[in-house]
């Protein structure tokens, strides 16, 4: 239970029933975490991936895709799909 007293700010004081059902939804979004991985020796920076994610998670910064905010990953896959060089990893 430690590991997610803080988890996405959320802080949990005590053992009370409401408690234990947020601490089982945190579990349940945390057993779903989802990442992310670039491989920029293949990347050739066409920004497809960028372009096709519609949920912000990857962004271009300095000529090259990064994932700015991995907790909205949908797991579409369509960033990887996309990729004409196979650089992104998508896994749960
Ligand atoms: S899997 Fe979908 S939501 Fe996640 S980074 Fe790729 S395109 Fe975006
Ligand atoms: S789609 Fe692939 S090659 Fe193109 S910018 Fe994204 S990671 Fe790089």
């Amino acid at each position: 239970m430690e590991k997610y007293q803080n988890f996405v700010g959320i802080k949990v004081r005590n053992n009370s029933l409401l408690n234990k059902q947020i601490i089982d939804k945190i579990q349940g979004f945390h057993s779903m975490s989802i990442t992310i991985e670039i491989d920029y020796s293949r990347c050739t920076g066409c920004k497809k991936c960028v372009e096709t994610c519609d949920y912000g998670t990857l962004e271009w910064f300095e000529e090259q895709p990064i994932v700015a905010n991995p907790i909205s990953c949908s797991y579409c896959l369509k960033c990887t799909l996309n990729c004409p060089v196979n650089a992104i990893t998508v896994k749960k």
